[in-house]
């Protein structure tokens, strides 16, 4: 299981899926989720799923095969049925509330956020930095493409005091001028909303709302 996370050999009927037993649980459950999506979208081959590629958000391709497994277990982890539900009740996606459903679910604070997103309910962009830049961004799908993060953190967010100080994560989000985040023109005229947390390998994520009238 060197470099591997997870591993599924099938046949027609039957197949035996491996998970990476020293993963924490919630990690278990998504590598065991994204090989049933290789079942279901790839079966009949082997697959040897390396740690970045499950539940990585950078893969843009939507017919890569990694890419299908995860949005497959995104769905069965959180499913829209389910979820959408409680995401309604929601009155601000802050990282208490959002954590509180990511239990409940048994997913991770960033599987919950990016499932937050694609269901469009909120003027949100979550985007993920680590010391050499921005890894990856999601933003929720009617939100206009000039609302692009920067790929460096600004010195003023406090994004880059966790990503470069180890500054501890805020239980409240606070309120930052759109420019440190959004380089489009007159973004200094905007006010958004910042909250982070750590991830593993010193990186973190960071979600950001947007003024309501962003999406369009
Ligand atoms: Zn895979």
């Amino acid at each position: 299981m060197d470099k591997c996370e997870a591993t599924i050999v099938g046949g027609k009927t039957r197949a035996i899926i491996t998970v990476n037993a020293n993963a924490i649980p919630t990690r278990k459950r998504f590598s065991l989720s994204h090989e049933i999506g290789h079942w279901h979208h790839h079966r009949g081959k082997i697959l040897y799923c390396a740690p970045g590629d499950i539940g990585n958000p950078g893969i843009a391709d939507a017919l890569n095969p990694e890419r299908q497994a995860n949005d497959f277990a995104s769905d069965l982890i959180l499913p829209t049925f389910l979820f959408k539900p409680l995401a309604l009740k929601l009155k601000k996606p802050t990282l208490p509330l959002v954590r509180e459903i990511a239990q409940e679910f048994q997913a991770s604070l960033t599987a919950t956020y990016l499932k937050l997103v694609a269901t469009d309910l909120f003027p949100l962009v979550v985007v993920c930095h680590g010391q050499t830049g921005r890894r990856w961004f999601r933003a929720a799908p009617s939100i206009p493409g000039w609302w692009f993060p920067r790929a460096e953190l600004d010195a003023d967010s406090l994004a880059f005091d966790m990503v470069f100080k180890n500054a501890p994560e805020r239980s409240y989000a606070s309120k930052i001028g759109a420019a440190a985040w959004f380089e489009f023109r007159n973004s200094d005229r905007f006010e958004i909303l910042e909250q982070s947390f750590h991830l593993p390998n010193s990186e973190v994520l960071t979600v950001l709302t947007l003024p309501g009238d962003a999406m369009s």
